[in-house]
């Protein structure tokens, strides 16, 4: 019968055996073999055996080799993992198939648990007796000596160790991933072949402190900035120390090398030098504080701010520089960073040492330490007094413009009702020579243009100050757009252009008035940018629950980058273009505004300059009444 299957059968083979190919590849394991390990068998086929040991792969390796070289069994142990712990087993491994050494393919592995159950002494001959003391003698100590590798093999340092003449001995397998040297190469080699080590900044070669160790006897603790450059090169920051390993006469028997590589260590101390470097140079106050709010940091930045140096403030609250009045808002933010929340951007007053009131801008983070949980705060202060005082007086002169230009509006208007009830009365005389004729039309149309940029001047101030008031009702679209057309045809015709006028039958609610106002705002601007021979239409149809009025002109269009801002105060377009017609650039603004306080709005389109414009009105659809 093959041997896989004598291994497959559950009771042919009571001890744990295992069929590995020569390179360490798991075949064919047999029942006891997976219970010792306590995994399931079928798990195992396609494994390596080095995968399920505690010593290194290259020693598993080592063993086998030794196995498919040998005509007898050889003896060796195997320390073999089970779920968390470690288990030493007794190996017997036969080369296969028979007599195929020194090239066999596979090693058949016997394991026998080191348990021994108790013996009794007295049916033993002295000579057995003895035998049996040399072979607990000798368990006991391949037993330390396994402790001894388990532990050098599971710690995370890398360990090295040399004989007395500095050759080595030992690494682990940490050691032989960092210097590239596995063991067995490594093995009698001096130290300064398989650990050259250097200066970082100097790259002139360190004395190694195998050789220190071996000339002072004493530990030795490796320079600072040591870098370890592998077998291919790789240089490796490291640090750590050599021993002295003697034997309890006194005599040097080696050196033990214990390091570690700290890359990451190093990385983690450029970045936290950095970041120091930016907070001490930042213009910036940057505190850091407890969530108690008792301050653990101060950069020079908080000190240029608030004139406390940082002896004299940390350990202290931050409430020393909160004015008294506004202590209840640090209670808020604390509140605010122990649910984890970031403050951004808060303007917020502090008390300079002097007792100067600083207007600041705040952005507090929560600070947290490695487990996630939130265990302070920093806290960004910019002085913000400059730009507060810069606004404050912006603020101030934009209200000064906005009551000239109220006053203003008011006094032109004063005179205008005046004047145009005199021009109204010049002109119904009847006129026999025709130029007077004509100075009065443009007396009236002029009057007409002068007051519709006063009563334009005067509605941005009452906008301004929020003073409009709607006085609504409801109205009926059509009629409104019908009395509009009628009042601007000669406008139009005079233009040379032709208007068209097409609305359903659709109601909102609002201030005819001010409707009528945007509407001939509109219709206005269409009839000033659209040269002689061009088309204006207004349609005003129902969508849904909305209106939609379309005021679309053929004339000069509006670069699509000005769409939104021609309804910013003051933003011409074509200023210059237009000499004496152009207006105030406020017509739109008054209209978007009187939309808007409709609960509307409007928009502009236009496929560009010269490609005709579109201005789109919505407003809330109403029944009519
Ligand atoms: P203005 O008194 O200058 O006409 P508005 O606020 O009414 O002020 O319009 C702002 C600017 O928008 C205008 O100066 C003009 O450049 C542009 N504009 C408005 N309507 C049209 C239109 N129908 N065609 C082209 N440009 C227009």
């Amino acid at each position: 019968m093959p041997i896989k299957e004598l291994l497959g059968a559950t009771d042919f083979f009571l001890e744990p055996m295992v069929l590995v190919s020569r390179d360490g590849i798991i075949e064919t394991p047999n029942q006891s073999f997976a219970e010792q390990l306590e995994l399931p068998v079928e798990s195992l086929p396609g494994r390596r055996l080095d995968t399920l040991a505690a010593a290194s792969a290259s020693a598993v390796q080592e063993y086998l080799r030794a196995c498919t070289e040998s005509i007898r069994a050889v003896e060796g142990s195997l320390l073999l993992r089970r779920r968390a712990e470690t288990i030493a087993l007794q190996a017997r491994g036969v080369a296969y198939p028979p007599n195929s050494a020194p090239t066999a393919s596979h090693v058949l592995l016997q394991l026998v648990s080191q348990k021994q159950g108790p013996v009794s002494s007295s049916t033993r001959s002295r000579s057995a007796r003895n035998a049996e003391n040399w072979y607990e003698i000798e368990q006991s100590l391949r037993r330390q000596s396994q402790i001894l590798e388990v532990t050098l093999a599971s710690i995370g340092d890398a360990v090295l160790v040399t004989d007395a003449r500095g050759h080595i001995t030992f690494t682990n397998s940490v050691a032989s991933g960092l210097t590239e040297w596995p063991l067995e190469q490594a093995k009698g080699r001096p130290l300064t072949e398989v650990f050259p080590i250097i200066n970082e900044h100097t790259r002139k070669p360190v004395a190694n402190p195998v050789s220190k160790v071996l000339q002072t006897g004493t530990i030795v603790g490796l320079a600072n900035h040591t870098m370890l450059i592998s077998r291919s090169g790789r240089e490796i920051p490291i640090d750590d120390s050599a021993a002295p390993i003697r034997l309890p006469d006194g005599t040097l028997f080696g050196v033990v090398l214990v390091f570690r590589d700290i890359t990451e260590q190093r990385l983690s101390e450029h970045a936290r030098a950095w970041l120091a470097a930016i907070v001490e140079s930042s213009d910036d106050a940057i505190v850091g504080k407890t969530l108690n709010g008792q301050i653990t940091s101060w950069n020079p930045g908080a000190t240029r701010l608030f004139g406390y140096a940082p002896e004299e403030i940390i350990g202290k609250s931050i409430t020393t520089i909160i004015p008294a009045d506004l202590h209840a808002e640090e209670a808020d933010v604390l509140a605010r960073l122990r649910r984890g929340e970031r403050v951004d951007h808060f303007e917020t007053v502090r008390v300079a040492k002097d007792g100067r009131r600083v207007e600041i801008s705040l952005t507090v983070s929560p600070i947290r330490n490695e487990q996630g949980e939130i265990i302070g705060a920093s806290k960004i202060a910019r002085e913000i007094t400059e730009r507060k005082r810069a606004e404050r007086m912006l603020l101030e002169a934009d209200r000064r413009k906005d009551e000239f230009l109220a006053t203003l509006a008011h006094e032109l208007r004063h005179p205008l009702a005046p004047i145009y009830n005199s021009a109204q009365l010049l002109c119904r005389i009847e006129h026999d020579r025709p130029e007077l004729k004509n100075a009065c039309e443009i007396l009236k149309r002029q009057l007409q243009q002068l007051t519709r940029l006063v009563d334009d001047l005067a509605d941005v101030s009452r906008i301004r100050a929020g003073r409009i008031d709607l006085q609504p009702g409801s109205i009926d679209l059509r009629r409104l757009l019908h009395a509009l057309e009628m009042s601007m045809r000669p406008l139009f015709e005079a233009s040379g252009q032709l208007l068209t006028v097409h609305a359903d039958p659709v109601y909102v609610h609002g201030d005819s008035s001010r409707l009528f106002q945007v509407f001939s705002n509109v219709l206005h601007n269409a009839n000033k940018y659209t040269p002689a021979g061009g088309q204006v239409s207004v349609t005003c149809e129902r969508a849904g629950a909305e209106v939609i009025i379309r005021i679309r002109d053929t004339g000069i269009g509006i670069p699509t980058d000005m769409l939104d801002e021609v309804f910013d105060p003051m933003v011409q377009v074509h200023r210059a273009s237009l000499g004496p017609r152009g207006g105030l650039g406020l017509g739109l603004t008054v209209a978007k505004r009187l939309i808007e306080l409709h609960g509307g709005r409007i928009e502009a389109h236009s496929d560009g300059e010269g490609k005709g414009s579109e201005f789109l009105i919505f407003l809330d659809a109403s029944e009519g009444s």
